[in-house]
């Protein structure tokens, strides 16, 4: 069961790098290496750490992490925000659920 109604994913080509998403909504976005950020899910929500970085998990519009119920509207106001307007908002689909791995 996803328990979930949203998935989310950045186009990294798009991404600025200035880290507005993760100061919103730190549970779900986080900075690589190379200065873009990635999609993740954590522990406390998923009782597992999996980041969508490209060598954990894929990255790019294959890597679509799970949107906590609780912080519904952090993610939102984070993709609002956006300048890079790269944060994509989906509803839960079970099938790109099954492909991410
Ligand atoms: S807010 Fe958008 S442009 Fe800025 S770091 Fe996050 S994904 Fe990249």
């Amino acid at each position: 069961m996803a328990d979930t109604e949203l998935m989310v994913w950045i186009d990294q080509d798009l991404c600025t790098g200035d880290g507005i998403c993760s100061e919103i909504a730190p549970d779900v976005f986080q900075e690589r290496d190379d200065g873009v950020w990635v999609v993740k899910e954590i522990t406390s929500h998923w009782g597992a750490d999996l980041v969508f970085d490209g060598e954990q998990a894929p990255d790019g519009s294959r890597g679509v992490a799970r949107v906590p119920m609780g912080i519904l509207d952090e993610v939102v106001e984070a993709a609002e925000e956006c300048p890079g307007e790269c944060i994509m908002i989906e509803p839960f689909d079970q099938e790109t659920f099954d492909k991410r791995t």
